[in-house]
């Protein structure tokens, strides 16, 4: 069976060594937590709910710092927020975060300096050395470390007032006063506030009631790197069942989905929800033989197809996929990457995404989903708490002289804070219809 996308370990009983201790250690998530994540996708494919995943491309060792990790879990709060009053349904949280450190890459060796290509910090390290890029599996453990402590600041802080509804609106109105486009998004703002008043105003409690102050939060990421998720794989008793405790949701990537690849497989023998990417080359049939796979008990809420397809694609590829899925009676939540299908190359080299083709393809999404009748389930975004300067356009609109700036990726152009929270302004219109 071909394992797609795994490093070329120079040294396999390093790896054994790893996989054994990683085989012991404890889960960074609970089979409980993922049961209810697949219960809230599920929500999410009845239209019952409204899933906002997102966090970067790849995840650096080195950007687990207490302020990183903090903004951009804010980032993605603020954006609840708004979401959740475009939609009036929960939002489902999801973050690429804690554990998204392994990438597929479309050449083994980068072509700007021959060395082989960087996969993820827990294959090898971005420095642009050959001894550097040399896969280090003691890496993993470091991966799961890594993965541990952001997924602890990510609980202490959603428990806690980073998650306090009035202080994340707070900062939305002082994005809103701030923004080129604010006025766009003064309304909606205002109408929060309004939403708020009418709350303490019908004698709901805010400073106590406990919904306002906390929020349940899932960690997911692209089940790559086989040693790694098959080593924090664990048999759960109570459940009958194998889970990947590595994360809440994992997801197969668009270049490891082949059916008979060692990807699907060992998704097949995990009972986390797990996500299929499907790019614009994605046809029906192979969408069918994954749920069939995949889902074959058809579990509402085991089974999302994050669709990636592209702004110029959008609107002529999806219907038949969506359409063939659905006739064949596969149940599937269906959520919206912008971002996969729109990268482009600038001149000066760096790799980017235009806003507008972002925000274009959510669009698409909506108009398909809507005119065939069946549920757009959510968003999946690359994004970042910072200012960084890798995508295109928005309303400070950044254009391809100031990409040098601020591109700090170390994979993937992702959008910078205000880019995202009006891309969340822009869905709310969007769902609100
Ligand atoms: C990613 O999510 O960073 C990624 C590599 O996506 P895809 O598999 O859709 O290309
Ligand atoms: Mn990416």
């Amino acid at each position: 069976m071909v394992a797609a996308q795994q490093p070329d370990w120079p040294d396999l009983a390093a790896v054994a060594e790893v996989r054994a201790e990683l085989s012991v250690v404890p889960g960074l998530v609970v089979p409980e937590e993922c049961d209810r994540l697949r219960d809230q996708l599920a929500a999410a494919g009845r239209g019952e709910a409204f899933v906002l995943q997102g966090g970067d491309c790849a995840e650096t060792f080195a950007s687990v710092t207490p302020a990183q990790v903090r903004d951009k879990l804010r980032t993605i709060l603020q954006m609840a927020i708004v979401l959740t009053y475009g939609a009036s349904v929960p939002i489902v949280k999801i973050g690429r975060m804690a554990g998204q450190f392994a990438k597929p890459r479309s050449s083994d060796i980068e072509a700007a300096t021959g060395l082989p290509s960087y996969r993820g910090d827990a294959v090898n390290d971005i420095a642009a050395d050959a001894a550097a890029r040399r896969p280090d599996p003691s890496r993993m453990l470091a991966a799961y470390h890594a993965s541990a402590t952001t997924l602890n600041l990510v609980r202490a802080l959603t428990g806690g007032g980073l998650a306090d509804l009035r202080q994340v609106h707070e900062w939305n109105k002082d994005f809103v006063a701030r923004s080129p486009a604010g006025q766009r998004y003064e309304r909606l703002a205002q109408d929060i506030d309004r939403a708020l008043a009418f709350m303490r105003a019908c004698g709901v409690d805010l400073d106590h009631e406990q919904s306002m102050h906390s929020v349940e939060f899932f960690a997911s990421h692209e089940a790559l790197l086989l040693d790694y998720e098959d080593a924090l794989t664990r048999y759960d008793d109570e459940r009958g069942a194998a889970y990947d405790l590595s994360g809440h949701l994992v997801w197969v990537g668009e270049r490891s989905r082949a059916i008979d690849g060692a990807h699907v497989a060992f998704a097949t023998g995990i009972a986390n929800p797990i996500a299929v990417k499907l790019g614009p080359a994605a046809t029906a049939a192979e969408a069918i033989a994954l749920a069939e796979r995949l889902d074959p008990d058809r579990i509402p809420g085991r089974l999302t197809f994050i669709t990636r397809v592209g702004a110029d694609s959008i609107r002529d590829v999806l219907p038949g996929l969506v359409e063939g899925v659905t006739a064949a009676g596969v149940s599937a939540t269906w959520i919206c990457d912008p971002m996969h299908g729109n990268t482009i190359s600038s001149p000066s080299g760096y790799k980017t995404r235009r806003f507008d083709d972002v925000i274009e393809e959510v669009r698409g999404f909506f108009e398909v989903h809507r005119a065939l009748g069946t549920t757009p389930g959510g968003v999946h975004v690359e994004l970042t708490g910072e200012d960084v300067t890798e995508c295109l356009g928005g309303a400070h609109d950044l254009d391809h002289a100031d990409l040098v700036s601020r591109y700090e990726t170390a994979c993937d152009p992702r959008l910078n804070t205000g880019q995202s929270l009006e891309l969340a302004f822009l869905v709310a219109e969007m769902l609100h219809g």
